[in-house]
């Protein structure tokens, strides 16, 4: 192939994002650059995975020690930080037991495999049906693209993984039909990320524990995006106040680094026994210094108070841009999650910032997505609002 060949016109990668128009070179903090120098605040996080910034110091050194002492060996051996990364987990969590797996949908993969196989070895029952939500998002591997209550995400897919029925987010109404025999679990995301920002009603999330609880379903939660401090707890089922059967992690547990989780309580974690899941790559050094250093940074106790401070200013700075700016329908999430509803395109103003030199996304064609690194500061959360009230109030963007 001719090496004249554009970043753009260049079709040997399958067509399955859509890109947008620069290509991010170098980053720090809260901060990237491009390839033409162009320096650009990233209120994506590389969607709410770099949580502590780029290359974040303590994480950086972490990985370096290991690169140079052992990067695989395969769970055919024991490998230390792995327990020591499950440790801490445990340590902050309501659950016991952990498996490492390398993505998102992998670990919802291992959280669905988890409850079947719980449902068959330690309840001996034949049942398999996992309820989920419409608008989640839970990947793109066939059953957790099932089990993701989004058409668009099915299209052309078919057939589809069975055992997944859906129910309608938020909804009390559905909770008579919610839980039929052949149902072993429900699983959802307290913040919907993907499918527009939708934070779950705290009434409803009692209910729904309720009525599982009655009817002894297990709760999934996918903290894949609310998780690891986004919405200033490290898990967003703290501040819902119940404790859910098992949990899976991904994007910001080990900042940047592939890495997946499942948590699960012990009577249930129980139900895998050796050579029934498994993973090459799962939980290798690299990955776990990655996210030992992540978490540890994470639980310092002086964390939370400083992110919930420049969390409350960000709120704070938005919700007087809404109430000034016409276009703006709602502010919703929470935390560092934020959803800003337009009635025009979304799109349009993650490109104009973009231009401006602030990154951010949509969810959904008319949700901004915001999502800060936790550790943002009131001067960058300063940078940001005085391009976003710019760009909401029709002012010049000034060169900042
Ligand atoms: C991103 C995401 C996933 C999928 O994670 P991958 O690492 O892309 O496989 C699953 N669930 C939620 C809630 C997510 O935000």
């Amino acid at each position: 192939m001719s090496n004249s060949v554009t970043v753009a016109e260049n079709n040997a990668v399958m067509t399955t994002y859509t890109r947008f128009p620069i290509t991010l070179t170098e980053g720090k903090g809260s901060f990237v650059w491009d390839d033409q120098g162009a320096k650009y605040l990233d209120y994506t996080a590389g969607i709410a995975t770099c949580n502590l910034g780029h290359r974040p110091a303590t994480v950086q050194a972490a990985v370096e020690e290991q690169l140079n002492k052992l990067w695989h060996c395969s769970n055919l051996y024991h490998i230390p930080k792995q327990d020591q990364l499950a440790e801490l987990l445990v340590d902050q969590t309501c659950f016991d037991q952990v498996f490492f797996a390398n993505s998102g949908a992998e670990a919802n993969e291992g959280a669905i495999k988890l409850a079947r196989r719980y449902a068959h070895k330690i309840k001996q029952t034949d049942q398999f049906e996992i309820v989920t939500f419409t608008d989640s998002f839970h990947g793109r591997t066939l059953a957790t693209m099932s089990a993701t209550g989004q058409p668009k995400i099915q299209d052309g897919y078919a057939p589809h993984m069975p055992g997944f029925r859906y129910a309608r987010y938020n909804d009390e109404k559905e909770f008579a039909q919610l839980i039929q025999p052949k149902t072993i679990a429900v699983m959802l995301e307290l913040v919907q990320g993907e499918g527009g920002v939708i934070p779950a009603d705290q009434a409803w999330v009692d209910q729904l524990v309720t009525l599982c609880r009655q009817h002894g379903v297990l709760i999934i939660v996918d903290e894949i995006q609310t998780g690891m401090g986004r919405l200033g707890s490290l898990f967003a089922y703290q501040q819902y106040g119940f404790e859910p059967d098992i949990m899976t992690v991904a994007k910001g547990l080990a900042s940047g680094f592939p890495v997946g989780a499942v948590l699960a309580k012990a009577d249930i974690s129980t139900a895998l026994t050796p050579g029934s899941h498994g993973s090459t790559f799962g939980g290798n050094p690299l990955a776990m210094s990655a996210g030992l250093a992540t978490l540890a940074h994470i639980c310092e106790p002086a964390f939370f108070e400083s992110v919930s401070k420049q969390q409350q200013y960000l709120w704070q700075q938005l919700n007087v841009l809404a109430e000034q700016a016409e276009d703006i329908v709602e502010i919703r999430g929470s935390g560092f999650l934020i959803g800003i509803k337009v009635s025009t395109k979304a799109i349009d103003y993650v490109n104009k910032a973009r231009a401006a030199g602030l990154l951010i996304l949509v969810a959904g064609p008319q949700v901004i997505r915001i999502l800060p690194p936790l550790n943002t500061t009131k001067q960058e959360i300063d940078q940001a609002c005085k391009i976003l009230n710019a760009l909401f109030l029709k002012n010049e963007v000034d060169n900042y």
